[in-house]
């Protein structure tokens, strides 16, 4: 079953893929992932019956950098992407098909975690993203469309082996949605747009940027929700990533490159997720231009959200994203 439901009440939705479960009982590994090659599925992807959708090769050419693969167990059924999602049900709960892309990005070097690539094999990362971003939105009627890495366990990885994943679906997930209407909201209102008035502000406050070049800026917002948080932003305050220019990709490169070898640095090499918001694609048009800028957030695993957190939404961070900014600046890699 990959059908989405939606909580009435909440506007919430949910994916049920159940074609992803564990068997009743089976424990949650909670130790570190295993490192072996040998146990790697993604050592030989032909063996562990992986289909290979696209293959790209480093910059040299002289050997692949990133292969992209279905997901063996997808949350979403490619077979049934539909602009408007097929109704199943709509007598008191919305229930909807999900329909969509879900591949994973693999890389080349099963030993390279992804926060000591250097800048130019970063940029050539996110050009792999880019591009198959473009490549979902040109061949599907997705409305929404998240690139997303989980490294470690802690952050939801299964697997060792460095890896990203692209996921496509027919609904616009409610926190997009509501982050879409607010900052309209404040367009409308202040006839600027809210990202570029944030941006603004932290550079002029200046204690929360970690690193900052000519096309994109990293800081520790202030209104962090876990330790450590970084959002990345592109200067130029567009709107869909997939529509970024080659010229950008070097500085992208060192951005990410930097702020994810400092983070990781400073704190050990913790358990992280980051994922690229960028606008919906149902309009592949630049109108969310006027009050929307895509952007990069990455989440640290050093605490555990706990019952506060989940029963209130409200999160409760110890940790002054000041000091979390000074402390990454003050890193040298
Ligand atoms: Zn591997």
């Amino acid at each position: 079953m990959n059908e989405f439901r939606q909580d009435m009440i909440s506007g919430l939705w949910v994916l049920f893929a159940t074609n992803r479960a564990r068997r009743p009982g089976d424990p949650i590994v909670c130790e570190a992932l295993d490192k072996s090659k040998d146990v790697c599925p993604f050592e030989d992807l032909e063996i562990s019956g992986n289909k290979v959708e696209k293959t790209y090769l480093n910059k040299s050419g002289d050997d692949w950098l990133v292969k992209v693969i279905s997901n063996k167990y997808p949350a979403v059924d490619r077979s049934k992407t539909t602009r408007e999602p097929k109704q199943i049900k709509a007598d008191f709960f919305n229930v909807v098909e999900a329909g969509g892309y879900h591949e994973v990005f693999v890389f080349r070097n099963h030993d390279k975690v992804l926060a000591d690539y250097n800048s130019d094999e970063m940029a050539e990362v996110f050009g792999v993203y880019r591009d198959r971003f473009h490549h979902v939105v040109d061949n599907t009627s997705s409305k929404y469309i998240l690139v997303f890495t989980n490294y470690g366990i802690k952050a939801g990885g299964t697997l060792f082996h460095p890896h990203s994943q692209i996921i496509s679906t027919s609904v616009i997930p409610l926190s997009a949605q509501n982050s879409l209407r607010d900052a309209e909201d404040y367009f409308v209102k202040n006839s600027q747009k809210p990202y570029d008035k944030m941006i603004e502000w932290e550079i002029s406050e200046a204690k929360r940027i970690i690193y900052e070049n000519e096309d994109f800026v990293a800081f520790c917002p202030f209104v962090s929700r876990v330790p450590y948080e970084i959002r990345i932003f592109p200067k130029d305050s567009t709107s869909h990533f997939w529509k970024t220019d080659d010229s950008k990709l070097p500085d992208l490169g060192r951005a990410v490159s930097t702020v994810l070898g400092k983070m990781s640095k400073a704190l050990k090499y913790p358990d992280y997720n980051f994922f690229i918001h960028s606008a919906p694609v149902y309009d592949k048009s630049d109108k969310f231009d006027d009050y929307y800028t895509w952007h990069i957030e990455i989440m640290p695993k050093v605490e555990f959200v706990g019952g506060f957190e989940i029963g209130s939404g409200v999160y409760i961070n110890a940790i002054d994203p000041d000091e979390a900014a000074k402390l990454f600046r003050e890193t040298e890699i």
